[in-house]
């Protein structure tokens, strides 16, 4: 099953024929296929697999505690000092060979990571990427804001967030990825963690190396109010005057973004990541993802690990319908109905997989996110059969009803088999 567009369903059987990585060709009559390789049972459906737009590494050891504390309290009472362990590059070893395989396990054959300050564990972390064979964007992460960072996790100055950012792409570069999994991404934390300098420095890299970048962006009502009262502009008029997001920017939250600044996003490559278990917590308000695919931008969905409590992206695409229906209906009975919510603001399920999927791919530029020919074959094998039960004595449901179970009840618990660039890199083992 998959979503070509926000709007359709694909749920054919089929006979992929994959080479190198490759899709090279899709056959729509199975009986046409002469030997099949691999045969998925039918209670199995295949899936493209899962692009987690944002997700913060190092904050793994935290993830699903301390959301009791608003975005700029959190960072430095938890997150902050957490990330400064990474210093330790065995802890951060450790910590990778944790997470990659269990991203893996939760169907994220894409996954888009800010690492923390310190080179030697950004490296690890693609290391073990590349090891346990998860396709991933990675970024040291820059910030050198002697008021957006405590002194004990900060780069000292611009002149060294810049050096450590252009040792920390040599050495991602200098691996031996034979898949080609890890792509460098320039990481300035966001505009209240960098100084002027470090955020042109760090354009000017992008424009240099034509790397992909990624930051956050208009996330909460502190660090939106924070770009406003430094630049008196948003952060995406400020992000593009430091030539930030002409390389294709993947940048989180995006949840107070202005009109003018969703028509300026739909002009330039990359996209937004949406979180919508994040944004609960730390958003102060929901994404208004219909208005950002009607305006064109690029949508994707992301976990925000730890922002976000759960580790699962399929656990994001009921989680955006759902906060998408609330932003519509609203969420305070003392208003008059009428006045609770916002118009036109729900997603379906079909919207939201595609975000998951075919969305996260184009916020990339890759070709992943759907199964044909020219893309990479990444994909998920899901049981059905807790998710969407069938029964002998009823008609089979039709593919959309199957869909809709799938995209609102699959867990990671259905999960079967993963595949990366036609590799197969995580088997539940059952497959009876
Ligand atoms: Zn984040």
């Amino acid at each position: 099953m998959q979503t070509p567009t926000q709007d359709r369903l694909d749920a054919r059987r089929v006979v992929l024929t994959v080479d190198s990585g490759e899709i090279t060709a899709v056959d729509h009559d199975p009986a046409n296929a002469a030997s099949v390789d691999h045969e998925l049972p039918s209670s199995h459906v295949l899936i493209p697999g899962l692009i987690d737009l944002h997700i913060h590494a190092p904050q793994w050891p935290q993830l699903g505690t301390g959301y009791d504390l608003p975005l700029e309290q959190w960072l430095f009472e938890y997150t902050f000092p957490l990330e400064a362990s990474f210093a330790d590059v065995d802890h951060a070893r450790a910590v990778w060979a944790s997470m990659v395989p269990s991203l893996l396990a939760h169907g994220t054959t894409t996954a888009v990571y800010y690492s923390s300050i310190h080179v030697e564990a950004t490296t690890a972390l693609a290391e073990a990427c590349i090891d346990h064979g998860q396709r991933a964007w990675i970024g040291r992460v820059a910030m050198d804001h002697p008021e957006g960072t405590p002194p004990t996790y900060r780069d000292p100055d611009s002149a060294t967030a810049i050096a450590r950012t252009r040792e920390s792409i040599r050495q991602l570069q200098a691996l031996d990825d034979p898949h080609s999994l890890v792509t460098p991404t320039i990481t300035p934390r966001f505009i209240p963690a960098c100084t002027d300098e470090t955020l042109a420095a760090m354009g000017a890299l992008a424009a240099e190396t034509g790397l992909p970048v990624q930051t956050h962006c208009s996330e909460d009502d502190w660090e939106h109010g924070h770009v406003l009262d430094r630049y008196g502009e948003t952060d995406t008029t400020a992000l593009r005057r430091f030539g930030l997001l002409d390389t294709g920017a993947i940048l989180a939250h995006c949840g107070h973004l202005t009109n003018d600044d969703l028509a300026v996003l739909a002009t330039l490559p990359g996209g937004i990541a949406h979180c919508p278990l994040s944004n609960v917590y730390f958003g102060n308000a929901v994404f208004p993802a219909a208005q950002a695919l009607a305006a064109g931008v690029r949508v994707g969905l992301g976990t925000d690990i730890a922002g976000g409590p759960s580790p699962s992206l399929l656990a994001q695409i009921p989680a955006s319908v759902n906060s998408a229906r609330m932003l519509e209906e609203g969420v305070d009975p003392a208003r008059p109905s009428g006045e609770r919510g916002r118009a036109d603001a729900r997603i379906d399920t079909l919207t939201a997989f595609w975000m998951a999927t075919a969305g996260g791919a184009s916020v990339l530029d890759a070709p992943l996110g759907l199964l044909e020919p020219g893309r990479r074959f990444d994909a998920v094998a899901i049981d059905l059969r807790d998710a969407a039960p069938t029964f002998d004595h009823l008609p089979a449901e039709p593919d959309l009803v199957r869909f809709e179970r799938l995209a609102r009840l699959a867990t990671h618990a259905d999960i079967r088999t993963v595949w990366v660039d036609g590799r197969r890199v995580y088997d539940h083992g059952e497959h009876s």
